[in-house]
């Protein structure tokens, strides 16, 4: 493949670059799933929530692709939290993803409120244990929730997938991160999108390099030594956005991007979202 693996804690090798499919509606995640196959992507983030696990099963089967070049991600929703409630979910997830393993299984939210997170976790350090998931890992957990997480169960998470751009760049969750040999993965990797790719300082470095603006912030994801899993169902940006592993950002670049750092979330804030 064309993109390098990173090594997560437990020895699992993961993609540095995968495929989102958050807010891609079933039948639709099939053709961009597909196309993503096509260009290269090996990892795809889905999750029970976003309602695209049989789609994202169907493109994956399709593909033809050995199973063990493919490395698969999904999330338990808040609801599911809960030891009993996990097992019957992650059931359900690998019969819409037509697998008889999963790569990745995390927690979606931490929903700190309901209590239940380390017993959600105790089930998937089961699921592990018996081979249905090669790593086990969280989202959106806050440092705090990381500690407990750490001092009362038996296996340090792989990953924990959080927000991260250069508008929320998540420096005290990296340093965190980094000491217990978590991998950070970035989820909205463009800021979905919206002002990031357009703001002059990332439109100056694209220009520099010959490139777009989603490719220089890709870049600059990977060369901090994040996981991202940039999204889109347009072809032409699913290829661009894969395409960034022939070049680089040089220091002046890096802290060009680094400084446009304002801690700001476009997302929910995890110490109080419970939605589900
Ligand atoms: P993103 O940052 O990947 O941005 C995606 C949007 O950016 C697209 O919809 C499109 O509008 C635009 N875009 C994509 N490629 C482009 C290009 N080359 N040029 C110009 N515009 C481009 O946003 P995202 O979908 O929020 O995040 C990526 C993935 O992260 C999701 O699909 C999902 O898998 C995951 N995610 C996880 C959580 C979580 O709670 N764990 C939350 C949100 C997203």
């Amino acid at each position: 493949s064309k993109v390098p693996p990173i090594n997560l804690n437990n020895g699992v090798a993961m993609p540095q670059l995968g495929f989102g499919v958050w807010q891609v509606p079933d039948d639709e995640a099939e053709r961009a799933v597909a196309t993503a196959l096509e260009a290269g992507y090996r990892s795809i983030d889905t999750a029970a929530i976003y309602g695209n696990e049989e789609g994202t099963g169907r493109a994956v089967a399709a593909s033809g692709l050995p199973r063990e070049d493919l490395f698969v991600t999904t999330k338990l929703w808040n609801s599911d939290q809960g030891y009993d409630a996990t097992l019957r979910a992650f059931d359900t997830s690998m019969r819409k993803l037509g697998l008889d393993y999963l790569d990745l299984y995390l927690i979606h939210w931490p929903v700190p409120a309901k209590g239940t997170y380390l017993d959600t976790y105790r089930a998937f350090e089961k699921l592990h244990a018996d081979g249905r998931v090669r790593a086990i890992g969280v989202s959106n957990f806050l440092p705090e929730h990381l500690e407990r997480l750490i001092a009362e169960t038996a296996i340090v998470p792989a990953v924990n997938q959080i927000e991260l751009h250069p508008h929320l760049q998540q420096h005290a969750a990296r340093a965190f991160h980094a000491r217990h040999a978590i991998a950070t993965e970035a989820w909205s990797p463009l800021g979905q999108g919206k002002g990031l790719l357009e703001v002059p300082a990332i439109v100056a470095i694209a220009q520099k390099h010959n490139r777009t603006p989603a490719q220089i912030v890709l870049r600059w994801h990977l060369q901090l030594g994040t996981v991202v899993i940039p999204k889109s169902v347009t072809p032409s940006r699913i290829r661009e956005n894969i395409d960034v592993f022939d070049f680089s950002l040089d220091d002046e670049d890096l802290a060009a991007i680094s400084a446009l750092n304002e801690d700001r979330r476009l997302g929910p804030d995890p110490a109080t979202f419970d939605m589900g």
